[in-house]
């Protein structure tokens, strides 16, 4: 039982009713939807006769299978222009707002709704993607549905839910340079589990997290998910409010102070009475690279690869696969380990500052041989804003290729794939088996700039040791 905390008030405030099933039927106040996961929601739809209740709580975009070279239509890939016409088709028919790519507007959908003002505290938000977590960011419950949920949502604008406990994940003191919020939430995934936040919503707090942007906390909590939590959120403050005012579908006039006062009102309480504790200490994270096949399998940059030993035996099946499929062997370093794909983007670390920050260690130095390295801007503003700040500039002249915004490598729908075994360093939220593309490529997570770092030097490098020069 939690009492008092944001996701209780934001559950209550948004149940309907209990169902039958013992469900809570929630009311969604923002439903985001994309091209891989409607499609066959809208079919159900037609085939009921039925229309979408609250078109105008819908807001679409394509990310996934967008290719971020040419863009031109059609499609060189048949079935990803099929795709993107069936969005089309369907949001003409049932009036709904389509972000599409050339708009200005597009990108990958937990990008552009933060970034459109869309997102806000105290919202039931859910999107037919896994990372819908990434609005929590802001105080916002937000759900990754299925496509019969999707459809679900199209048709009633609620959700049949269980409820779920909530755990105060605190993080405390200041990160050392060179360890970022990837860091933070590869360190707590790491340190939980996979399957330790099944059932919970994480509510991240403490200090570290109260100094966190909301780049940062978007991070933190899209990777949410990877830790099994089907949400995770920070209370709204005042980094909330500044980021939200002036943007486009935010409050504004005298409703602006209203909102403030509602969402503030939202905060847990002092004395909010949480399922679960865990407390983590800032100065005990490090640069963090995952050597394994999930984002649990998580190491300091500095550390070796751990042994069998190290894990329970009923983990141990996997850890195995996992040196298997990684060719890496217990007791060896991850740094060093050479890559052939260098990547930054994804909904995790495609916003303008992780790019600015990637620039950071780019400028004044050159892709190593042989690597292939590429920077996606999460979406066509951030696309915008970055080339406006000259950081394409800085990208192409080291040797990165500047490309148009979409999911990119992060899942590979599209021509962005590793080829045979290649290992990648990516700046994306999924390290497993066959994720970017080939049956057989390997996946090393880590921040943007170790991403960078991992690109000029040809290998996992500790990104601490360029702090100073850049
Ligand atoms: S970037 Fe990756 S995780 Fe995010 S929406 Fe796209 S495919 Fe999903």
């Amino acid at each position: 039982m939690s009492r008092g905390t944001l996701f209780d008030k934001v559950w209550d405030a948004h149940s309907v009713g209990t169902l039958p099933s013992g469900q809570t039927q929630l009311l969604i106040g923002l439903h985001l939807i994309h091209e891989v996961t409607s499609p066959q929601a809208f079919a159900m739809l037609r085939e009921r006769g039925l229309s979408v209740a609250m078109p105008d709580r819908t807001v679409a975009t394509v990310d996934h299978i967008v290719p971020t070279e040419s863009q031109a239509r059609p499609l060189q890939d048949v079935l990803a222009e099929e795709m993107l016409q069936a969005l089309e088709q369907n949001c003409a028919d049932f009036g709904i707002r389509f972000h599409n790519v050339g708009s200005g507007k597009q990108g990958i959908v937990h990008v552009i709704a933060p970034e459109q003002g869309l997102t806000q505290p105290g919202m039931t938000i859910a999107c037919g993607d896994s990372h819908t977590s990434t609005h929590g960011a802001f105080g916002a419950i937000s759900f990754g549905i299925g496509t019969s949920q999707v459809r679900d949502v199209l048709a009633s604008q609620t959700l049949a839910l269980d409820k779920l406990k909530v755990r105060r994940v605190e993080v405390n003191g200041r990160l050392a340079p060179g360890v970022y919020a990837k860091d933070v939430v590869l360190h707590i995934i790491r340190k939980l589990g996979v399957k330790g936040g099944v059932g919970y919503a994480y509510e991240y707090a403490g200090s570290t997290i109260e100094a966190m942007s909301m780049d940062e906390r978007m991070t933190l909590c899209n990777m949410s998910i990877e830790g099994g939590a089907r949400c995770g959120y920070v209370n709204p403050d005042a980094v909330t409010y500044a980021y939200l005012q002036g943007r486009e579908n935010a409050p504004s006039g005298d409703d602006w102070q209203r909102a403030v006062d509602w969402w503030s009102s939202l905060r847990s309480d002092e004395d909010a009475e949480y399922d679960d504790v865990v407390v983590f200490e800032a100065a005990d994270i490090a640069p963090t690279v995952t050597w394994g096949i999930t984002p649990g399998q998580g190491i300091a940059v500095d550390e070796t690869i751990p042994t069998p030993e190290e894990f329970s035996p009923d983990e141990r099946p996997t850890v195995e696969e996992a040196y298997r499929y990684m060719h890496l062997s217990p007791g060896q370093p991850i740094e060093g380990t050479k890559v052939d794909v260098c990547f930054v983007g994804s909904c995790t670390n495609g916003r303008l500052s992780d790019l600015e920050e990637a620039a950071k260690y780019a400028k004044g130095r050159k892709v190593a041989a042989g690597v292939k390295a590429f920077i996606v801007p999460g979406s066509e503003v951030v696309k915008k804003q970055a080339e406006s700040a000259g950081l394409n500039d800085i990208f192409t002249e080291a040797g990165f290729e500047w490309r148009n915004a979409g999911c990119s490598m992060c899942l590979a729908m599209n021509p962005d794939k590793l080829e045979g075994s290649q290992i990648s360093a990516s700046s994306s939220n999924r390290n497993f088996k066959g994720r970017q593309g080939s049956a057989t490529g390997r996946t090393l997570l880590m921040s943007p700039a170790m991403v960078v770092a991992a690109a000029v030097n040809g290998e996992v490098t500790d990104i601490r040791t360029m702090v100073e020069e850049a």
